[in-house]
């Protein structure tokens, strides 16, 4: 491994950041990290911090998992890679997949499609909707809808059902026929609705209102997750997802749900569909389905879907997407050991426990401190905490107070995550009461400080 110096020196110099400006990462060298144990990580600097980002919203288990460790090693070692495309198979994916089967079973989905990561699902999931109005006859159903705020990677059918300009203005023209519907987001939404059950109604009114205007036979899929994450912690009111699912049923509309922070327990409960008591017809999963450890992810298939697929006599049903690491061995076994830990740990039972602790300490911090807007979440480990100059007007706090408050948190032993302004807390699952604490304080030093 090359030395502190050489890593300072070359820090950014060779590589461009994602989700950053190229100047930017030259001119704000990014922290250079170079270990992690448990819940905590060490930068180059040999300052040790809780990682309350658990990495991108994914090493729920810490930096720690000897069981994840140990299978990729071991899976290395006896079959470092195998391709699931037509015609051959691997041992670990098919373990994983009877696994999975098991797993999302209450959620009513029995297959799975594997991936390298989140944004690949995302494909996958929006052509294979597609793809099953094809196959049952109805191929003028192609449109897709979502939610504003809503975020879905950054593949260009993502990035199309995205809900974030940010993510979107540098890369358009999209995919055409896209349509967003204002989110359940009561802190600011176009009805100036702040009560969360009348803003989920007032939103479920204009999705049908879409729908109607788009005529329900050409729209293929609506997609959103089941807490919104990287819009900023939106988490929406409980009747919400349950109302989508009625309408979509209503329309012949598939429900995709985006999972790929909220499944494997981040929401206290093993999905986010299932936090809410809602069947999607796609699932895709991917960030803690490894811990982190591995690239990966599983778009689950509603059993339904399944058949129509299986059943198909027209070879439309050829399933012409896959990705040279779809079903990767190593990944298939960071997976299985992954969810074994993820049951074993109960870690679900944890993001509930410490997601309650957070919360209401967020809400003392908000008392506290007038810069702080709103602080959301409640639903398991995500949180936000959105920052304003001025509670009155909700301006948001400039860039140079936002980063007083992350290096003060930073300084006092808490990494968080900043995007916008807001604060996002997506801490490891395996977090304790007296890491909520730590989080707590260092939080209320970092808004002081602003
Ligand atoms: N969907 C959601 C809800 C996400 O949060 C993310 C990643 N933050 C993605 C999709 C994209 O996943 P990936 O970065 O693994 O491609």
């Amino acid at each position: 491994m090359k030395d502190d110096n050489f890593l300072k020196e070359n820090n950014a110099r060779h590589m461009w950041h994602p989700m950053a400006h190229p100047a930017d990462s030259l001119a704000n060298p990014p922290k250079i990290i170079t270990s992690g144990k448990g819940v905590r990580i060490v930068d180059v600097d040999g300052s040790e911090t809780i990682d309350a980002v658990g990495g991108l919203w994914n090493v729920n288990l810490g930096y720690s998992c000897a069981p994840v460790k140990e299978a990729i090693a071991a899976q290395l070692e006896h079959l470092p890679y195998y391709s699931t495309f037509r015609g051959t198979s691997n041992d670990a994916v098919i373990e994983l997949s009877f696994m999975l089967r098991e797993f999302f079973e209450p959620d009513g989905l029995s297959r799975a499609f594997f991936t390298s990561g989140g944004s690949d699902g995302i494909e996958i999931a929006l052509r294979l909707a597609r793809q099953f109005h094809k196959v049952r006859g109805e191929a003028g159903r192609t449109k897709y809808l979502s939610l504003k705020k809503g975020y879905h990677g950054t593949h260009t059918g993502g990035a199309s059902v995205n809900g974030n300009a940010n993510f979107r203005t540098q890369y358009e023209p999209l995919m055409p026929g896209c349509f967003h519907i204002p989110a359940p987001y009561t802190y600011r939404n176009p009805f100036n609705e702040t009560d969360p059950e009348k803003l989920a109604q007032m939103c479920l009114a204009a999705l049908e209102d879409e729908i109607a205007f788009q005529g329900a036979g050409t729209i293929a899929a609506f997609i959103m997750e089941p807490v919104l994450g990287a819009g900023g912690v939106i988490p929406p009111h409980k009747s919400f997802m349950p109302g989508v699912r009625e309408i979509c049923d209503r329309n012949g509309i598939l429900l995709i749900a985006d999972e790929v922070i909220t499944a494997y327990g981040r929401t206290g409960s093993w999905s986010g569909s299932r936090h809410w008591g809602v069947k999607p017809d796609f699932s895709v999963t991917a960030k803690a389905i490894t811990n982190g450890y591995f690239p990966f992810g599983a778009v689950m298939i509603a059993d339904h879907i399944a058949e129509t697929f299986e059943q198909d006599e027209t070879g439309k049903a050829n399933i012409a997407s896959g990705y040279t690491y779809s079903g990767h061995p190593v990944g298939a076994a960071a997976a299985i050991a992954c969810i074994k830990e993820t049951q074993r740990l109960k870690v679900n039972e944890n993001a509930a426990a410490r997601g309650r602790e957070m919360m209401a300490g967020l809400e003392a911090l908000k008392k506290k401190h007038g810069i702080v807007g709103d602080v959301r979440g409640g639903e398991g480990l995500m949180n936000a905490l959105e920052l304003v100059s001025d509670r009155e007007t909700k301006k948001p706090l400039d860039a140079a107070r936002t980063k007083t408050v992350f290096d003060t948190t930073h300084a006092n032993g808490v990494m968080v995550r900043v995007s916008g302004p807001n604060l996002i807390l997506s801490p490891p699952l395996v977090l304790t009461a007296e890491d909520v604490k730590d989080i707590l304080s260092a939080l209320d030093a970092g808004l002081a400080a602003a």
